[in-house]
């Protein structure tokens, strides 16, 4: 087994270890393994997966798109307390131990499926159906870093999310539809005024 201790990220907050065990062309894992892994690695930081980390993982991994940390929060009912702190407290461990990112540009949060990664990941984000997909292959976030490395930037996170339309691929029922969706909706980009 193999772990690394990650860049500290900007927020100052230092990353939790983690261990390498997800593989280029590793199937996907069981639900009940993936679980496994997050409580398995939580206990090698000294922590554990409470019922309400737990949760939170679950609900993330069940999500149909990425989550906004309100309606994490309006989850916990029943759960535990439902307190935005709370939720944030829950989502910045999932964060830190890589089960979970946030897609910035939705200021929300999904479940990474095939667990944590080592390399930097890339996002497919639609803008009709506010579904996400992560890109394993992140070549052009490696070269950004290596860019800016070369270039005496100090990286302390990157993320490439590219927006557009999934194309039928993700929420969207069909191609057409989610044309037809982003006219109604105005999000087509010649309709926008930002
Ligand atoms: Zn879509």
């Amino acid at each position: 087994m193999t772990r690394m201790r990650t860049r500290t990220p900007a927020t100052g907050k230092r990353r939790l270890h983690r261990r390498r065990w997800r593989h280029a062309n590793s199937a996907k894992p069981s639900r009940e393994e993936l679980l496994q892994a997050a409580a398995d690695e939580a206990q090698l930081n000294g922590k554990s997966l409470t019922a309400i980390r737990k949760h939170v993982l679950n609900l993330l991994l069940d999500a149909k798109k990425p989550l906004t940390a309100y309606e994490v929060l309006a989850s916990l009912d029943g759960v535990g307390s439902v307190s935005p702190p709370t939720a944030y407290r829950a989502l910045d461990f999932l964060v830190a131990l890589g089960y979970v990112t946030r897609v910035e540009s939705l200021n929300a949060y999904m479940a990474l499926d095939l667990g944590p990664s080592d390399v930097p990941l890339a996002f497919f984000v639609c803008e009709k159906c506010g579904q996400a997909k992560e890109l394993s292959a992140s070549d052009a976030v490696v070269s950004l870093i290596s860019t800016a490395d070369q270039q005496g930037f100090g990286v302390s996170h990157a993320s490439l999310e590219v927006r557009g339309d999934c194309r039928g691929q993700l929420g969207c029922e069909t191609w057409s539809e989610s044309i037809v969706a982003a006219e109604t909706l105005g999000t087509i980009d010649k309709h926008r005024h930002e």
